[in-house]
């Protein structure tokens, strides 16, 4: 059993020093310090002793997808400081799981939904920090907004109490074409330099997967979501999210 333990956190450290050394490579590449991009760990369908693996070794941000699902973990892990990232579909009867429980918010491509997750914000904590997910697949591609109703939205979601509108995030069609990933990633850039331009303060392009995260990098990313490269596959029903 401890082996077996030994194991698995020698190969979860691994994974992870992979994963730093990836950013680091292409934040030098791209000369920029790696320190401005966020590590977010994507934890989906693994279970909540993964995560309190990974933590041990030095990290404190991580995303999930499903809202019941990430809260089960998030109470096997209430000992330890962590951040939650929300990188899900969001549906309009989970956000109050969502308003009340999450750090982070990167899927939001409705203004019914940041509604929603303004009004169930308790007051107690601080304003959830929040992204407007814009699909720059076009066609290719069903979640988010669509890059012309963008603005709208995220001058919008700007003005609701409760939230703090960081930045803009992405999930590009999964191609091997390097230069087809970079032009997805480049335009959710372009977006939010014409967002600032307008005077919205963001901070954040939530983009890159285990995939492509040095593309996403090249392009401006400053914060990377990874699942498959930390904790390894999932099963197949996930391989296509
Ligand atoms: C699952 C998921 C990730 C992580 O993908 P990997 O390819 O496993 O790194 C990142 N972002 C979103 C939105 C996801 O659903």
């Amino acid at each position: 059993m401890l082996g077996a333990r030994r194991e698995i956190m020698d190969r979860l450290q691994e994974a992870l020093q992979g994963v730093k050394s990836r950013i680091d490579e292409a934040a030098r590449a791209a000369h920029r310090p790696a320190r401005e991009i966020v590590l977010v760990a994507v934890s989906k369908t693994f279970p909540a002793d993964a995560i309190r693996a990974v933590h041990a070794l030095g990290q404190r941000d991580f995303g999930e997808n499903y809202a019941q699902e990430a809260i089960d973990k998030m109470d096997a892990l209430a000992d330890l400081d962590l951040a939650w990232h929300f990188i899900g579909p969001l549906q309009s009867n989970k956000t109050k799981l969502i308003a009340e429980r999450f750090d982070w918010v990167h899927s939001i491509d409705r203004l019914k939904i940041a509604e929603r997750l303004a009004a169930q914000r308790p007051a107690g904590r601080a304003p959830l920090q929040v992204c407007v997910q814009v699909n720059t697949s076009g066609e290719a591609s069903k979640s988010g907004c669509a890059p012309g109703d963008a603005p709208a939205l995220a001058h919008a979601i700007a003005r609701l109490p409760n939230l703090r509108l960081r930045g803009l995030m992405t999930v590009p069609e999964p191609t091997e074409d390097r230069a087809l990933q970079r032009a997805r990633f480049l335009a959710l850039a372009a977006l939010r330099e014409r967002l600032q331009g307008e005077g919205l303060a963001l901070d954040t392009l939530s983009m890159g997967m285990s995939a492509d995260l040095e593309e996403a990098i090249a392009a401006g990313a400053t914060m990377v979501r990874i699942g498959t490269a930390i904790f390894g596959a999932r099963p197949a029903k996930e391989m296509q999210a």
